[in-house]
This record gives C-alpha cells, structure tokens and sequence, in this order.
C-alpha cells in the first residue's frame, strides 16, 4: 500500500471497518514532500535508533526504515498495531510496543539511547508525552514532531511573547526549538480543522542545573505560569512547600538575579530562570 495516497489509506480503513478515532488524535499523514521534511529534519540515517510514537499505518516508520534507521514504536491503537505487526512481521530493525505512551517507563526506554524521535504526533495529548520525553536526562539530541500550529508557537515563543508558556520554557532550557515549515490540513486524512507545524529540537547544554535544580525549576515555572497576570514576587507567597517565599524575600530574591521584581512570569528568559533556581534559599 502506498501510504501517501489518500485513496488508498481510505480504502484500508474501508476494507477494515476502521474509523480514524479523533480521541486518539487519528490524522494520517498523506503528504510525500512534508513525510521526507520531518524525516529530514531529524537527519536521520543508517543505524540510528530512532523513537516514534503513535506510529499509525506506519508511513513515517516505513521512511525511517527506508533509510537504514533502527525503529522503537509505540502505538496504543491495537488494530494498528496488529497491521504493523504483520506488515512489518519480517523487519527486524522495528521493535513495537503496542502500549499508552503516557505509561510508559520512560526510565527504562531511554536508558537505550535515542538518536532521535521522530513523530507526528496525536493531537490530544502529543504535548504532554514530549515534555515527558524532553525533560528527562536521557532525552534524545534531536526531536522532529508535527503539532498543531498554535502549540508549536507555544514551543518556540520567546520572553514577552503572548505565546510564551510553561511547555515553552520547559522545552528550550535544553533545546534549541525551531518551527521548520507550516502544514496545512490536507495533508492529512481525515483533514484536521487547523493547520500544523513540523518543529525541531536541537539538544543544547547551555543551562546546566543539577537534579534538585532541575525539579524546581519544572515546579517554580509551572507554579509562575499558572499565575502569569501576577507579578512573580506576588504569586509566590500563595506557594507551596520550599516555592512559598513571603513577597519580600522573593522580591529581594529577584532583585539580588538581576530581575526586575515587578516581573511577570511570562516576561522572564530561560537563563534568568535558572539563575533563579540555583540562588533559591535553601
Ligand atoms: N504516524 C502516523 C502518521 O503520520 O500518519 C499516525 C499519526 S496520528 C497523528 C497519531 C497516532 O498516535 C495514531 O496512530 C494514534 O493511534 C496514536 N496514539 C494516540 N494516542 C497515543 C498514545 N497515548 N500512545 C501511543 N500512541 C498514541
């Protein structure tokens, strides 16, 4: 089966009685020129072991496999994966795991080392598995991912920006993030209301911080930006456990980093968040 051709992946589903379930955020790609630009994107070749989720009809594996790549699957669809299973019952270079991949043990997974993740992935919960993959220590040095248009703004928007956010923080602490190119809908079948976007993580080490460093700054930006309209000082005195600072002392805090105490959250840089976490009273 030709997995770009729109006729045909209708005519599999057809065949099957299989309905694109839109929960599982079910958009196969059907599009040749934007399938190489994601597989591109992650500079992907032979030998690398590279990480997909959601896998589908397999059109985005069958490219990594094409190119010599040694592919990790994971699909929580098990009629999917059944058809992987068979499609690909002869390739020994595919390992799937037909599983939910917000359980996996990532610990466990990453510990065998990525070159890559390359993935389309599902809609509803695509941001919440990368942040899982991203944040961890093992995470791989390059992520290729397409994603609604407006989450991957969120991904890559800068301090000041409406766009700013908790995922964008997280993320660009240790990568850099790039929106490649726009998708429209109809590369993708059945065609989503909105337009997505193929964005790239470039693993940086820039903003080194220690375990303990690291847990606070993932709870103190997550805390700040549930609180965005607030002034940070402010907010934080409303925290909980080591975060809760009476407003003075966070504001003293601030202004001991260099930052301006009045600051919002979504006006702080990732360098000024990290000074922040490693000056935390102890
Ligand atoms: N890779 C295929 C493609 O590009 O056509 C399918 C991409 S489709 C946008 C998202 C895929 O993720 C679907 O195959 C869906 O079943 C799968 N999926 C959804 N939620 C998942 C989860 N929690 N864990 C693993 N796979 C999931």
């Amino acid at each position: 089966m030709n997995l770009t051709s729109p006729t045909q992946v209708r005519e599999w589903c057809q065949q099957r009685g299989f309905h694109p379930n839109r929960t599982l955020g079910q958009n196969f790609l059907i599009d040749r020129n934007i399938l190489e630009s994601i597989v591109d994107a992650a500079g992907v070749g032979a030998e690398q072991r590279v990480l997909e989720i959601g896998p589908g009809l397999g059109v985005v594996t069958v490219e990594l496999l094409r190119r010599g790549a040694q592919v990790v699957a994971i699909e929580k669809d098990h009629r999917l994966a059944a058809w992987l299973t068979e499609t690909f019952e002869h390739e020994p270079r595919l390992q799937l795991h037909t599983a939910d991949a917000l359980e996996v043990d990532w610990d466990t997974l990453l510990a065998t080392r990525f070159d890559a993740l390359v993935s389309n992935l599902p809609y509803s919960v695509g941001t919440r598995i990368l942040l899982d993959v991203a944040t961890h220590v093992a995470a791989p040095p390059v992520m290729t991912v397409t994603v609604q248009l407006e989450v991957a703004e969120r991904f890559a928007a800068g301090p000041g920006a409406e766009a700013r956010g908790q995922a964008g923080v997280w993320l660009q602490r240790t990568y850099d993030v790039s929106i490649v190119r726009v998708i429209k809908p109809t590369c993708f079948w059945p065609k989503p209301e909105i337009s997505s976007a193929l964005v790239r993580f470039t693993r940086h080490d820039r903003h080194a911080l220690s375990v303990t460093e690291t847990r606070r700054y993932l709870e103190l930006t997550r805390f700040a930006f549930m609180h965005r309209r607030k002034q940070l000082a402010a907010a934080l005195r409303n925290a909980s456990g080591e975060l809760c600072l009476e407003t003075a002392v966070a504001q003293e805090l601030l202004a001991a980093c260099g930052v301006d105490p009045r600051i919002r959250a979504e006006e702080l840089d990732v360098a000024q968040w990290c000074t922040l976490v490693r000056a935390w009273p102890a």
